[in-house]
């Protein structure tokens, strides 16, 4: 385990002292001084944090931040490379932004794009000025200061600043516990765009968790490519001794982890959520195949009976536990019984929720090298016929809740119906429900759910 020196840094007098226009900002009234920044994010929970942190950074430094590209001083694009399409989208985005270019505001490209193009991107939209990897989000200071214009190292000092996060959410906080992955699936960028596995101290994890909690995130999500195969790099301690301690955190009420790998299950982990309540009984699980012989091509460390024994060791130590997933279909070589395992996988598992992807070649990874491709319109189809597997397995989900309390976190007024209240499920589904406005943001109730609607459920507060 690489030791790497992930120091909490707390800036707030330095960089209120480069503020423009200092506590004017703070009070939200925009002086003609404030400089303004806007945010894109496209891809996972990682960039969603990513883009959390570097607000947070600028709004320190003064920035107010706005809706709109075209209101802007500062634009950065946070950017996904996990399929071709994604990047594709960031490239006709730029050539979009270029006419920001002409009334002075500047362009920063971040994200999995900027680390994995780098230079590349200054030579296709020479009107970028400054691209940056995921591991230099800490060092935004130093690149809007104009030190280096293309940041695309990990540097050894992470610097994990949590006070400043720019969190969207009154009751949920998502906490970076590790960051890259060593796992090497063939298929996957994720090893070059995010870099070698590297932990948080123990320590700096509870400390925000705490932080989080004491103002009101009672919401915990604990985020890292590969996060069970977490371990402290000061004290070894592993990923289920981490979960039990934020469990005990004063406060959590919700406790979530994303992403796991089946390949690092063990009785660690599986303990400490049996142990604690408070852990969320939902459990995110990536599969990508149903098929033995696809999954060793890819390299997942596990085969079809592996996963589900690990599925099966799971359940037996808590038994009202259900499962998501991803998929990936069209894998190079990927047969139609190959295809068909995964559908019985499905059937098997019965999925709460499922994230399915057409197989995207990615630049640099094994799988370019392995099988023959799969025609396009076959990989479509079968993409389909995964989907609509499963649409009926969740409409009959959603279904067996009607009648049933569940306990659902408040999380504030629903977006479709103003005189309704909204929340989440344990298995995160969204609850429109009838109750009283007054209650605390935060609470757990108890809603008894009248009605499944197409992807949500709506009810009304009993307890
Ligand atoms: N680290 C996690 C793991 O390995 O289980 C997943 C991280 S990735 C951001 C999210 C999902 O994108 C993967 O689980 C996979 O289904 C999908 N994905 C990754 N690479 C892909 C590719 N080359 N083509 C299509 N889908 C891909």
């Amino acid at each position: 385990m690489r030791e790497t020196n992930w120091p909490t840094r707390v800036t707030r007098s330095r960089d209120w002292a480069n503020s423009e226009c200092g506590a004017g900002a703070l009070a939200g009234a925009r002086c003609a001084m404030t400089k303004t920044f806007f945010i894109e994010t496209w891809g996972c929970q990682m960039n969603d944090l990513d883009s959390q942190r570097l607000s947070g950074t600028l709004k320190l430094r003064g920035f107010e931040r706005v809706d709109s590209e075209t209101e802007a001083d500062l634009i950065l694009l946070n950017t996904c490379s996990i399929r071709e399409k994604s990047e594709h989208k960031v490239f006709s985005r730029l050539g979009a932004l270029r006419e920001e270019k002409w009334r002075g505001a500047k362009i920063g490209v971040c994200g999995c794009v900027a680390q994995q193009e780098g230079e590349r991107i200054l030579e296709r939209a020479p009107w970028v000025d400054f691209v940056m990897g995921p591991g230099n989000v800490g060092h935004l200071d130093e690149i809007l200061e104009g030190q280096r214009k293309v940041v695309v190292d990990f540097p050894e000092d992470r610097r994990y600043d949590f006070i400043t996060i720019d969190r969207p959410s009154l009751t949920k906080a998502q906490v970076t516990i590790m960051e890259g992955c060593n796992k090497n699936c063939t298929f996957c960028i994720v090893p070059t765009t995010r870099g070698r596995e590297v932990s948080r101290p123990f320590d700096d994890v509870i400390a925000e968790v705490r932080s989080a909690a004491d103002s009101g995130r009672v919401e915990i999500e604990l985020l890292g490519q590969t996060v069970n195969a977490y371990r402290c790099p000061a004290s070894g301690r592993d990923f289920g001794t981490l979960l039990r301690a934020v469990a005990e955190v004063p406060r959590v009420l919700r406790l979530r982890f994303m992403t796991s790998h089946p390949a690092e299950v063990n009785d660690s982990m599986i303990a400490a959520m049996r142990d604690h309540s408070n852990v969320s009984r939902y459990l995110h699980l990536p599969v990508q195949s149903g098929s033995s012989a696809v999954l060793r091509r890819m390299k997942r460390l596990y085969t079809r009976e592996k996963y589900l024994e690990t599925m099966l060791r799971i359940r037996a130590a808590i038994p009202e536990i259900h499962f998501s997933t991803d998929f990936i279909v069209g894998f190079p070589g990927e047969s139609e019984e190959d295809f068909q395992q995964s559908l019985s996988l499905i059937e098997e598992v019965r999925y709460g929720s499922l994230f399915a992807f057409k197989y995207s070649p990615r630049p640099g990874t094994p799988a370019l090298k392995i099988g023959a491709p799969v025609d396009d319109a076959v990989a479509s189809e079968r993409l389909t016929r995964l989907f609509e597997l499963h649409e009926r397995i969740k409409r009959e989900r959603l279904e067996s809740y009607r009648g049933r309390v569940l306990p659902v976190l408040y999380e504030g007024p629903s977006k479709h119906d103003a005189t309704m209240l909204a929340g989440r499920t344990d298995d995160n589904y969204v609850v429109n429900f009838a109750g009283d406005a007054s209650t605390p943001l935060g609470s757990m109730l108890g809603v008894r759910i009248d009605h499944a609607q197409h992807h949500t459920l709506r009810g009304e507060v009993v307890a």
